[in-house]
This record gives structure tokens, sequence and C-alpha cells, in this order.
């Protein structure tokens, strides 16, 4: 899979290089790249932004330069990631989706965000997808972009040591994950609940499924009656 990256702060976007993202590129699973969005402007001061028209407070980051980085990058084939406050929520299901595309690209946004005809453009070329971390508003699009690759590598297939730890995790199965022990058996007066130490999987797994269960009903009720509908948030490349 190849992730690319375009930021104002190439620096903020270090980390890819750290941990689960950068184990994926030593390993050749990953083709990683991250672009300074100013290396696409052509005044002293190297400009991104500008007042909003119809006038508000902050500033909109000019198209042009996320115009030209399309162009030099070639977008066509490739899904770009919008981050925004109003886009798609990520989740465990999207995070998937993702991860069965060949080619991400990045638009971390800064400011107010970016003049809305990068999106419209992009759309006519390729898949867009604007993604929402949630319901709070960051300061720009980099961490946003951190989290969703953090998400999406992890899925790659050959990328996790042991694949079955993926399956039973919170939010595939539509439950959140059983509370997990380990030794020793007995810490600070707490014990690990019996059936744990019994050997007998069938009784394991039964509790551990009830306790997911108990878990979500009492954290997250709403997973339990949950019902997305995805495909009203893809932008399809214009025909
Ligand atoms: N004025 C925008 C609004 O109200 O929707 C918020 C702009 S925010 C200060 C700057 C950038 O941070 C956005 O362009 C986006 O890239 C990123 N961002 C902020 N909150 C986000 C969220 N909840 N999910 C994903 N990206 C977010």
């Amino acid at each position: 899979m190849r992730l690319d990256y375009l930021t104002i702060f190439p620096d903020y976007l270090a980390p890819l290089e750290l941990s689960l993202p950068g184990r994926a590129v030593a390993s050749g699973l990953l083709d990683l790249q991250v672009h300074d969005l100013r290396r696409w402007t052509h005044d002293r001061h190297r400009t991104v932004d500008d007042t909003p028209y119809g006038g508000g407070a902050g500033m909109v980051m000019r198209p042009e330069p996320w115009g030209e980085a399309f162009d030099d990058l070639g977008i066509e084939g490739a899904t770009v990631v919008v981050p925004t406050p109003s886009g798609r929520p990520l989740t465990q299901a999207l995070a998937r989706e993702l991860a069965a595309r060949e080619r991400l690209v990045f638009c971390c946004g800064r400011y107010e965000g970016i003049d809305q005809r990068v999106v419209e453009h992009a759309a006519s070329r390729t898949e867009v997808l604007e993604v929402s971390l949630g319901d709070y508003v960051l300061n720009g699009g980099e961490a946003a972009a951190l989290v969703v690759t953090e998400a999406v590598v992890r899925l790659l297939p050959g990328f996790m040591g042991n694949a079955a730890s993926l399956v039973e995790e919170s939010h595939e199965a539509g439950l959140l994950e059983y509370p997990g022990y380990t030794k020793p058996a007995t810490w600070r007066g707490l014990e690990v609940p019996p059936v744990l130490l019994s050997g007998d999987h069938g009784r394991i797994a039964a509790w551990r499924h009830e306790q997911a269960l108990t878990r979500t009903a009492e954290r997250r009720p709403d997973l339990l009656h949950a019902s997305a509908a995805p495909g009203e948030w893809a932008i399809e490349p214009a025909t």
C-alpha cells in the first residue's frame, strides 16, 4: 500500500517512522511519503492561505498548491482522504474499507480548512473521502491522518504477527472487547476470574462473549443498535 501525506507541517508526521507504520515500511508492506505542501507555492512567503470569501474569522487554505500537488503526485486511482469535522466518522468498518485500497493520499488541512473546490476537483479525478475523527475540532488534519493511518495499517494482511488478535477486538463484531488478564493470577489482592484458569475453552469463550455483551450494553448501548449507512458519505469520481 502507498500512503502520501500533504501537509504544511511535515515534522508533525515524523511518528509515522515509529511504531506500527514504521515497521510496515521496514517490512516492505508500506510505501510512505510525506510532502510539504509549500513545495507547490511560488511566492516569496510560500503562502498557502488567504482570507475567506464572504468574510469571517480565520484563513482558508488556497486551492492552487493542492491542485499542483495532485498533478505532480498523480492522484488517479488513489483514495484522497480529507480529514474534517464534517466528514464520515472514522469507525473500524471505515478503517477496513480503507485498508483494502491500494493508495491513500491524506490532505491535512490547517487554519479554517481547505477551499472546498479542492475536494470537488479531486472528486472529479478519483475517489475522495472526507473523514472525521469525532465531534470535536482539532487544530490540523495531521493528528487525524496519523490516527487513520494507525487504524488502517494494522489491518493490512501480513502486518500483525498474530492475525487472530484482530478478530475479537473491540468494534470488529459490533461489540467492545471482553476484559483481558495476564500473570500473576493474584495481584495486590485482586484475582483473575477463575474461569480463565479453568482450561475449559468452551466456558472461557462463553464467559468472554457474555463479558463483551455486558460491557457493550453498559458502556456503548448505541453499538448494539448501530445501523451504518457508509454509502452516503463516499464521493465517487465523476464519470
Ligand atoms: N473550520 C473548520 C470547521 O469548523 O469544520 C475546522 C478547521 S480545523 C481548525 C483545521 C483542520 O483540522 C481541518 O481542516 C481538518 O483537517 C482538521 N480537523 C479538525 N477537527 C477534525 C476532526 N474532528 N476530524 C478530522 N479532522 C479534523
